[in-house]
């Protein structure tokens, strides 16, 4: 287990544990170490977005390569007292708070049991099953549009998905290139009455297993079919399915919607007493870093808020209700 602050984290049980270093996970540490809080974030470094070579749509920062926002963020969040970060993977986090880490790289094993502890740790992603799609994916292919669309627009694009949605993300996908071919891989998705929608749309549709993606020195030139034949393209997207990291959570009686993302209230406080959630392992859309930054200052606040409320012996006023409906997820 590697350790960026060796005094802070070894300093026994934090007030705050932070179980994933992502924008949520690091807004959230960053505001409550400002609240002067005791934090220990933990992270097995595996960020979602580390195919890409350059996140967009973040204000004052568009464009940045999503390692270096990570690297920034943990830098900002290492300079305050009371912050801790530890290079590690939860393995579990029972009912009463009590917190197992793995190490990593021949670090040893620790239990912690802070009083409050956020979930922050994402998506994982399966890509549809394709040969070498990972080869292309966060340079030509993509999956998030809003993040990516723009760099994409008026070329001949590809989606290339195997879900229920697909019709959907391809109208939507349209609005950047009136070229888009949709690709399902022989899987029974798009029904008639979207393939006619598409179609009046200008949107064409292969429903063939694909063989694998066509491209001369990285540089992607068509998605080939399982017949043999090439349909050109240059770039496009994918939709993956997304995967919540909860498996460490079994024990807790922590309620997930049907996709097993983690159902939270307007806080981000889970139905488990002290056990919070936000970023991507929570639903709603859009995914994007400034969305999941901006719920790490919220579910801070929260957790801010409930800390003060038991020492005090209370509860104090949650955050403001700024969101329609009484659950996300
Ligand atoms: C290829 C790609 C490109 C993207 N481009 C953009 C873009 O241009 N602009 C944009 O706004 N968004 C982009 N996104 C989306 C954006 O990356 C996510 O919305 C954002 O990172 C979500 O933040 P998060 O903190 O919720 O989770 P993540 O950033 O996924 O962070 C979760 C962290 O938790 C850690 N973790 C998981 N399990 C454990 C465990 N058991 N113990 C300890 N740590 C754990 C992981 O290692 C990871 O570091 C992109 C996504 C992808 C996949």
């Amino acid at each position: 287990m590697s350790d960026s602050r060796p005094d802070a984290a070894d300093a026994g049980d934090p007030d705050v544990v932070i179980v994933g270093a992502g924008p949520a996970g690091l807004s959230a540490g960053l505001n409550l170490v400002r609240a002067r809080h005791s934090v220990l974030l933990v992270d097995t470094n595996r960020p979602r977005h580390a195919p890409t070579l350059h996140s967009h749509g973040m204000l004052g920062l568009d464009g940045i390569p999503p390692l270096e926002l990570r690297r920034l963020g943990r830098e900002q969040f290492l300079a305050y007292p009371g912050a801790a970060h530890l290079t590690g993977r939860v393995a579990s986090v029972s009912a009463d708070l009590t917190v197992s880490i793995t190490g990593v790289r021949g670090g040893p094993d620790r239990e912690l049991r802070p009083r409050a502890v956020l979930v922050a740790t994402g998506l994982s992603e399966r890509l549809p099953q394709v040969q070498n799609l990972r080869a292309y994916y966060g340079t030509a292919l993509h999956s998030c549009i809003e993040c990516d669309g723009y760099e994409k627009a008026g070329l001949p694009l590809a989606l290339i998905g195997q879900t229920s949605d697909l019709a959907a993300r391809a109208l939507e996908i349209a609005h950047w290139s009136p070229d888009l071919v949709v690709f399902t891989n022989g899987a029974p998705v798009v029904t008639a009455a979207e393939e006619r929608m598409l179609a009046d749309a200008g949107i064409r549709i292969e429903r063939d297993d694909i063989d694998e993606i066509a491209g001369e020195r990285a540089v992607m030139t068509g998605v080939r079919l399982s017949s043999g034949r090439i349909v050109t393209r240059s770039a496009g997207f994918v939709r993956p399915d997304w995967l919540p990291q909860v498996d460490f959570l079994v024990t807790t009686d922590a309620s997930r919607d049907s996709t097993g993302r983690i159902v939270v209230d307007r806080g981000f406080r889970t139905d488990v007493r002290g056990l919070y959630a936000a970023g991507d392992v929570t639903a709603r859309e859009p995914m994007q870093i400034a969305v999941a930054a901006g719920e790490g200052a919220v579910v801070a606040r929260s957790i801010h808020l409930d800390l003060l409320g038991a020492s005090v012996g209370g509860q104090l006023a949650g955050p403001p209700d700024f969101r329609d409906g009484s659950l996300i997820g």
